[in-house]
């Protein structure tokens, strides 16, 4: 019998032993798990360093075996920036959810991207605040309900959601911006390529790399993983279409 080879297995950077503490079916278990294959590839990991944002993806640091370091709400971007300076060896990155980074941080990460500061950035995108009860946030679609919009987002009254990759890829500094999703195992390879390169733009010193990833929160959404990978697929990717915005090794620049 021919010797078996193996072809999967977890991340090497996965602390032995680790249990997800995320809901069953929740996409940030695919997002640290091929972000935890990009640091292997990439072989990065002892040199590295992150900034995790407040909320569900808190416990990232949990699993991954690297330095960390839980940065206040929504200042993950300029605890990295400020990691990144006196450390401009290491590699530095932040995983943070949309309510930190597209609310409350929203400035450290456009400021960030305008200086050019030499960091990745990946920012969860699930529609709500997912740790405090799935209330409206910055990116809740037009006309979602929850917890906080029982009848729905109102335009009048909320405005529009914000479209955090287009944003990140006009400000100069950025070298590569995208928004991927998770809804299906091509795209989940595609977020794969896109979390690389936003790690291989900071070790060519080239700027700041952002991704966001379009993500289920079914506990929130009060949906099975299977229909919140539909509402993913079906609405998500309607509001927010998913590409390369900016990859200036590429020469694709939004809005130039
Ligand atoms: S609340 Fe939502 S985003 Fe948070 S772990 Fe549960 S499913 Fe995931």
């Amino acid at each position: 019998m021919p010797a078996l080879t193996q072809t999967f297995k977890i991340p090497d950077c996965i602390k032995e032993g680790a249990k997800f503490s995320f809901c069953p079916g929740c996409d940030h278990g695919i997002a640290v798990r091929i972000l935890a294959e990009v640091l292997d590839e990439l072989g990065v990991i002892k040199n590295t360093i992150s900034a995790i944002g407040i909320g569900c993806a808190v416990t990232t640091y949990d699993f991954i075996d690297m330095d960390s370091l839980e940065a206040p709400h929504g200042r993950a971007v300029a605890v990295a920036t400020g990691i990144k300076r006196a450390n401009p060896d290491k590699v530095v990155f932040t995983y943070q959810g949309d309510g930190d980074y597209a609310s409350i941080g929203l400035a450290e990460g456009v400021h960030a991207a305008l200086r050019g500061e030499k960091i990745t950035s990946i920012c969860i995108n699930n529609t709500t605040y997912g740790m405090t009860g799935g209330q409206l946030g910055p990116t809740t679609m037009l006309g979602q309900v929850t917890t906080t919009s029982p009848t729905g987002r109102n335009l009048e009254y909320y405005g529009y959601p914000i479209k955090l990759a287009e944003h990140i890829a006009l400000c100069d500094g950025t070298a590569f911006s995208a928004r991927v999703s998770l809804d299906s195992v091509p795209n989940i390879k595609k977020a794969k390529q896109a979390i690389k390169k936003a790690f291989e733009v900071q070790l060519k010193g080239l700027g700041y790399g952002f991704v966001e990833i379009l993500s289920g929160c079914p506990t929130n959404w009060r949906m099975t993983p299977q229909k919140a990978h539909e509402r993913v697929r079906n609405e998500m990717m309607e509001t927010f279409k998913v590409g390369i915005y900016k990859d200036i090794t590429q020469g694709i620049n939004y809005g130039k």
